[in-house]
């Protein structure tokens, strides 16, 4: 059978069908953002694990190395709040090509010590190893959160709020404008080096030569961003939103289910409701988005609700509360109620700024589709 058949988690669902825990301790296995362990001094343990392969989830050719291993922490950091823990170790593993240099792999390490500094997390082990397909990065990150306190997807509620943090769609807007610089880049590449073939195969060209093939050597990306710097930043830099879990402790708030916005807010918003069998109802006037990706989906010609609803690498927390917090709410402005869970028949749906309906349907990120358009 084609993996594509059953895409990411259909294989995880079948792959982990027949794997049940035996261990008193492991309260929690496969299935959520993180395993939950339970340890004898009253607290528990989360554990999650993420792998990042170059030209799958990174492209070198705009990701410097500091940048990529402060993001590869986040996105591990990530999982961890998305339990409504706290991050304390990780190990990292890494399977480097010969590409790289010594230096290449230090800011990699200084970028992830940044991370880890700004959260309070100690490297604590991993294992190094060759490729002969590019880099990849696996982070195992673990966490802590007091006994029976974790917050799962699979527990949200009819009549709760769903809330997310932040605002959506910039990192994939931040994506696509990468994108399309590069495409600016290699071209201006594939024309240097066509005018080079040219040159060289008429005789008495040398020094048109030589100046092309310095004019290659010189050539840098060097991409025009001016104005769209959040919306890169986002893309580059995403912050694991441990503020938003401080914000909900020192508010009393506290979450009926949650998960973080890595593959789309459509995805995980279904994940939360399969796992918690319940519908929803979300309203597109109140997805949160700044105004840098309302405009630059207007110059992509892309539907900025299409975007924040399924691109993915925002980081955010997607959670829900009862809807008694209503109130309490109104003063965090970071947090966006955007629809409530409804009972299961309702299905999950989308009311549009028109106030049609829509069934809500996962198009994130999906690393076993054969085709993925926005
Ligand atoms: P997230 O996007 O939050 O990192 P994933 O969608 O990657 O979560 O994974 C969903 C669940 O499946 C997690 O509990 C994860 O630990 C588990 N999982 C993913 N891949 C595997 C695998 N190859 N073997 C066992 N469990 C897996
Ligand atoms: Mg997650």
């Amino acid at each position: 059978m084609e993996i594509s058949e059953l895409g990411e988690f259909g294989l995880i669902r079948r792959l982990a069908k027949t794997i049940q825990p035996t261990n008193a301790e492991t309260i929690q296995g496969i299935g959520d953002d993180c395993a939950i362990l339970n340890c004898p001094d009253g607290t528990d343990q989360l554990v999650t694990t993420d792998m990042l392969m170059e030209g799958i989830h990174f492209d070198l050719t705009y990701m410097p190395m500091h940048t990529l291993g402060y993001k590869s922490a986040q996105v591990n950091f990530s999982d961890v709040y998305a339990m409504g823990g706290m991050p304390r170790q990780i190990t990292v593993s890494i399977a480097v090509s010969g590409r790289l240099s010594v230096e290449d792999l230090e800011q990699f390490y200084a970028g992830l010590a940044l991370a880890c500094q700004e959260h309070q997390v100690d490297i604590v082990g991993g294992d190094t190893t060759t490729s002969v397909t590019g880099l990849a990065i696996s982070i195992t990150c673990i966490g802590t959160v007091p006994h029976g306190q974790a917050i799962r997807r699979s527990t949200a509620r009819p009549t709760d709020l769903i809330c997310v943090s932040g605002d959506l769609g910039a990192a994939y807007m931040g994506l696509q404008l990468l994108e399309r610089e590069k495409e600016v880049y290699y071209g201006q590449l594939r024309d240097l080096q066509e005018r080079l073939r040219q040159a060289q195969s008429q005789e008495g060209h040398q020094q048109q030569q030589e100046h092309i093939a310095q004019q290659i050597r010189q050539l840098d990306f060097q991409p025009d961003f001016a104005g769209r710097e959040y919306l890169l930043q986002r893309q580059m830099q995403p912050q694991a939103r441990r503020d938003i879990i401080l914000t909900l402790q020192q508010h009393h708030l506290r979450p009926t289910s949650m998960i973080d916005i890595s593959d789309g807010l459509s995805s995980e918003l279904l994940h939360i409701c399969h796992l918690s069998h319940v519908g929803c109802r979300v309203y597109e006037e109140r997805i949160p988005l700044d105004y840098q990706t309302a405009a630059m989906a207007e110059q992509l010609n892309l539907n900025v609700t299409t975007c924040a609803l399924n691109g993915g690498e925002d980081y955010e927390l997607l959670f829900t509360l009862p809807i008694s917090d209503h109130e309490a709410l109104r003063q965090i402005p970071s947090i966006h109620v955007i629809g409530h869970i409804t009972q299961p028949e309702l299905g999950a749906a989308l009311i549009t700024r028109d106030g049609n309906e829509f069934e809500l349907k996962a198009q994130g990120w999906q690393p076993f589709a054969d085709d993925w358009q926005d």
